[in-house]
């Protein structure tokens, strides 16, 4: 399926005037469809795959900044922790000093986000408000050096009702809102202000920018179904 050069054009220019970023999805697209949209102006890539991610980065441009936004396991994180840009999926204390870890081996800071779970349904990753509490009071006690939380992300539920998914983002950015203030008042080192809100897909985009998004990811409407 070609690219949707139009598409891209329409929401790349709309998300832009309101100052969203536009992470283009490209799991399991071949290289050429990731280079059109370079060409077209596109930096932000997502990738879902650690595997498929290392073997696009390691022959796309070297500008493009890669965005993991699948669930990470800890044991992977080494593989790209040397090129990473922002890993959105965070969801455990554990994982961060992971990442932590292999940052300070490459020299590095790795900006992450936390997932939070926002959707009614059970089968989603992301840290409720009490984990979110529990993992605040894990860094004070143990910060780590090599990653900087730059906001948060989550996922709707994959439903039809759109009021649902409205307040599902909008328990996000009020969350996010939450811990901006908390960050003033606490001061942790390992967060930077203003916070990324990462919420809206192809599907549900416009309304998450409506409840305050400041970051999409978008797959399908871009690069056509995948199979
Ligand atoms: C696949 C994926 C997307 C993009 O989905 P589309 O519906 O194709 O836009 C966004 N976010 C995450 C976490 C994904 O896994």
């Amino acid at each position: 399926m070609p690219v949707a050069v139009e598409s891209y054009f329409r929401i790349s220019q709309e998300l832009h005037a309101k100052g969203v970023t536009l992470v283009a999805v490209s799991k399991t697209k071949p290289e050429a469809d990731l280079l059109e949209l370079y060409q077209l102006g596109q930096r932000d890539f997502g990738e879902n795959y650690v595997q498929e991610l290392v073997e696009k980065q390691a022959k796309l441009p070297a500008d493009i900044r890669w965005h993991y936004i699948g669930h990470l396991q800890t044991n992977k994180v080494k593989y790209i922790a040397p090129f990473v840009h922002l890993i959105h999926g965070v969801d455990s204390y554990r994982l961060l000093k992971e990442i932590s870890k292999e940052a300070g081996k490459q020299g590095r800071v790795i900006e992450v986000l936390l997932q939070m779970h926002i959707a009614q349904e059970e089968t989603k990753f992301g840290l409720s408000a009490d984990e979110l509490d529990l993992l605040l009071q894990e860094l004070r006690q143990h910060p780590l050096p090599h990653i900087r939380i730059c906001g948060v992300m989550g996922m709707a539920s994959f439903i039809e009702d759109l009021e649902k998914i409205r307040k599902e983002f909008r328990s996000l950015r009020q969350l996010a809102d939450q811990l901006t203030q908390r960050i003033q008042q606490e001061g942790y080192r390992e967060f930077a202000l203003p916070l990324v809100v990462s919420m809206g897909m192809s599907g549900d985009y416009t309304i998450a920018v409506e409840e305050g998004s400041t970051l999409v990811r978008i797959g399908s409407l871009l690069f056509g179904a995948r199979s």
